[in-house]
């Protein structure tokens, strides 16, 4: 690899670790949990049993490491993994409606577009709308590219269920948290920060640190691989979280001794299915095993809605 990672900057402490120090609002678990609930048929891209005692499974892990005086680490990838992009492309496609003015009968079910009518891709979320305009796919093509990878649309994206909560929970078990993501510094850094803060994360030295692509160039997996030795020399991995299955898989070859979770969210077209011992989720709620009856809400993303 030959970017550095991107440390977050350790003058700036927010100690969002301490309770009652974040900008949240409460809501009741049991309400979340059955919103969640209803909205899980539609989110689920496998037909695969969801287990959420792995989220479980991963706090004691730390909590073991911990006791034996070991380092434990846990890594996550951030997008569809604890941040939710299709909120972030809805976002785009109503900015394209806006600036477009259009009237017709394709803007107006644009605009009628809820976050999980967003698929992966823009051209089986139109399809799915019966929208056939290749002028207007093209258009709607060109802002997504243009605003999705930026600092001012990741700003202020959305946080899946509960990943902030958790993501204090394994710091607060003694882990160290890893953002392992795709997105690339040049584009993203300040906005993933700001964001990251915003919603809640970790994100103050030396309890968690952001990893970003040095480039955009770089693919993926490739850049995901070529960091994972040096992940393994910050401690001993517990926890692995991914949306992509080719990623999953590979965290979870590189990392036997971790309990592996996939996201059952939305990830590219692909053939590959997660390894067998790899857990599923669709959220971030293992409901008493984490000590809290409350899941946070929060108050500056509700409100940008
Ligand atoms: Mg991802």
């Amino acid at each position: 690899m030959d970017g550095a990672p991107v440390f977050l900057d350790s003058t700036e402490r927010t100690n969002f670790i301490e309770e009652g120090n974040h900008p949240m609002k409460t809501l009741n678990l049991k309400v979340l949990t059955l919103t969640l609930s209803l909205l899980a048929p539609a989110l689920s891209a496998f037909a695969h049993d969801h287990n959420p005692a792995a989220l479980t499974q991963v706090i004691e892990n730390v909590k073991r490491a911990r006791a034996e005086g070991k380092q434990p680490v846990v890594m996550f990838d951030l997008d569809d993994t604890l941040i939710n992009t299709r909120e972030r492309t809805l976002r785009i496609i109503q900015d394209f409606v806006k600036q477009q003015q259009l009237s017709s009968e394709e803007a107006q079910k644009l605009a009628n577009l809820q976050v999980n009518d967003i698929r992966f891709l823009m051209s089986d979320t139109l399809k799915d709308q019966g929208i056939q305009n290749p002028a207007l796919a093209k258009a709607l093509g060109d802002a997504f590219l243009s605003k999705f990878f930026t600092n001012e649309f990741c700003a202020n994206d959305q946080q899946n269920p509960g990943a902030a909560l958790y993501a204090r929970e394994v710091v607060r078990a003694g882990g160290k948290v890893v953002y392992l993501t795709g997105r690339d510094a040049p584009r993203m850094h300040d906005g993933t920060l700001e964001n990251l803060r915003k919603q809640g994360f970790p994100v103050s030295s030396p309890e968690a640190l952001l990893m970003m692509k040095p480039d955009k160039s770089t693919d993926d997996l490739q850049f995901k691989k070529d960091t994972f030795a040096q992940v393994a020399a910050m401690g001993e991995m517990e926890g692995v979280f991914e949306n992509e299955p080719a990623n999953i898989n590979a965290m979870a070859d590189a990392f036997p001794a971790a309990t592996a979770i996939f996201l059952d969210t939305i990830h590219s077209p692909t053939d590959i299915v997660p390894e067998a011992r790899v857990s599923f989720v669709s959220d971030f709620f293992h409901g008493a095993a984490d000590g809290s009856d409350e899941a946070p809400v929060q108050e500056d993303a509700a409100a940008a809605n």
